[in-house]
């Protein structure tokens, strides 16, 4: 892509409205634009990482056997009644009326139109297990949307419902939703801690949020510093295995780490003093075992094995797409822009002409854009007729990992320079050279192709 086609509408002012650093970052690098309170436009290149995270999640899902597909956002109130929840949810669920006088909601979740789903068309237990899930647009009316896309009144959600016969069967999913949000979180290079927590409106007994530390989080955290050292990495696991997924989720939840709705101080107490920390953390995700309480109130029911109709047992799980932004910038960002971690990086390099309408300068540049383009990954080139350094200060404001600078100067000794946007190290090389080295970066971080 060239820059001087795309839109990247920059700021140069600091937005006097955003309080925390990412709210700024994504406002100043063009990635959204505030249409309402906790409502936003999300323009190119907010839409680019937005869609990468998705593709993670996705693909992790895939790994996990879970199924995708799509519900819409405008349901009836009928169906809300049935669960039970529709007087009780609040003033978060927006509601409204269509032509006929009937009552409308905007999904704020969506237990009950999975449950629908599932009852109309699943009748034996020789269908389980099976989880479905979708990621779409969300609405709550938050007393307080602030900072951004992190706690927006439209926000993009990741939502998924497990189905099984019995509660052994639902642990075990949900132990599958842990590893599976393990690996996903990694793959954008965070680290989500998953805590203790409280079920809320949703119900139910086992629930973890996934928490990133950061001192802009809203919520506060109590764990044993023990659990930062914890990484999933690249080990192989096999999701059908019951076994294997409760060892991970022992591995990663016997340790004290809790948010402030569970926080137990005499447990906390037991945990040896140097590794009790009080921190703040960003919710990214949650996971919810609640047994029959759906099924049971919208009668969703499968033949047993005995040849009677049994509520199934069924969980949530989901992950804020739309926060994710946000956390990961916080978790990622010095005082020049952001810093994206290679999984999610809108573009995977940046290239910068140092003299642009130089013949060979334009010429390398081409090429190199061409070579990337040819491999499959996305390169991002800076063809305007500016300043180097308002080159720079453009790049190191969006964040790009990898950045090759391109000079008439070196290219007379045959060199361009690569620089790491996290460490600001460069190094000299060919521009062969250069390319390989930044396709062997993404192919660690298993980018599609490579
Ligand atoms: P919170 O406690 O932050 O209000 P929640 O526990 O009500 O969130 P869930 O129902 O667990 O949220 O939704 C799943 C995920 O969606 C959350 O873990 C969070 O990452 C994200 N999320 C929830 N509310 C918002 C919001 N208003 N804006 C952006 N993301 C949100
Ligand atoms: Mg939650």
């Amino acid at each position: 892509m060239r820059l001087s086609r795309y839109f990247l509408p920059v700021l140069k002012e600091t937005p006097s409205e955003a309080q925390i650093v990412s709210h700024r970052y994504m406002l100043r690098a063009g990635m959204i634009k505030q249409q309402s309170a906790g409502i936003y436009s999300w323009l190119p290149m907010g839409f680019k990482v937005l869609r990468k995270i998705e593709n993670i999640i996705h693909e992790e899902q895939a790994k996990a056997g879970h199924i995708p597909m799509q519900m819409p956002t405008l349901q009836t109130a009928d169906l809300w009644r049935e669960s039970g929840r529709y007087d009780g949810y609040g003033e978060e669920m927006l509601r409204m009326k269509d032509r006929h006088d009937r009552d409308m909601l905007f999904s704020p979740t969506a237990e009950e139109l999975f449950t629908d789903v599932f009852r109309a068309h699943v009748a034996s237990y020789k269908d389980l297990p099976l989880t479905l899930y979708q990621i779409q647009w969300k609405f709550r009316d938050e007393i307080r949307p602030r900072f951004g896309v992190m706690r927006g009144r439209e926000f993009y959600m990741k939502d998924g419902y497990n189905f099984d016969l019995t509660k052994e069967d639902a642990l075990h999913a949900y132990n599958r939703h842990l590893v599976s949000y393990l690996r996903t979180y990694e793959r954008m290079g965070l680290q989500a801690i998953p805590m203790r927590a409280d079920s809320g409106p949703i119900g139910g007994d086992d629930t973890h949020e996934f928490l990133v530390l950061a001192d802009t989080g809203e919520s506060e955290v109590f764990y044993d510093s023990e659990v930062t050292d914890l990484t999933f990495g690249d080990r192989e696991i096999d999701f059908d295995s019951v076994e294997q997924c409760q060892a991970v989720l022992e591995e990663f939840t016997s340790r004290y780490a809790r948010t402030d709705e569970t926080h137990d101080e005499a447990l906390f107490d037991q945990v040896p003093e140097e590794r009790r920390r009080v921190a703040r953390g960003i919710e990214v995700g949650q996971i919810f075992y609640f047994g029959t309480k759906y099924s049971e109130a919208m009668n969703a029911t499968v033949q047993g094995p005995d040849g009677k109709p049994t509520p199934v047992h069924m969980g949530s799980h989901g992950i804020g797409v739309s926060r994710l932004l946000g956390a990961i910038i916080e978790a990622s960002h010095d005082d020049k822009g952001i810093i994206w971690p290679e999984g999610v990086t809108p573009f995977h390099v940046g290239i910068v002409n140092l003299k642009q309408g130089d013949e060979e300068a334009d010429a390398a540049c081409e090429a190199l854009e061409k070579s990337f383009e040819a491999l499959g990954l996305e390169p991002l080139y800076d063809d305007r007729k500016e300043r180097a350094g308002g080159k720079f200060a453009t790049m190191d404001l969006i964040g790009l990992p990898w950045r090759i600078t391109v000079g008439p100067r070196g290219l007379k000794n045959g060199v361009v320079e690569l620089t790491s946007r996290r460490t600001g190290e460069s190094e000299e090389l060919t521009p062969e050279q250069a390319v390989a080295k930044v396709v062997e970066i993404y192919a660690k971080h298993h980018v599609r192709g490579l």
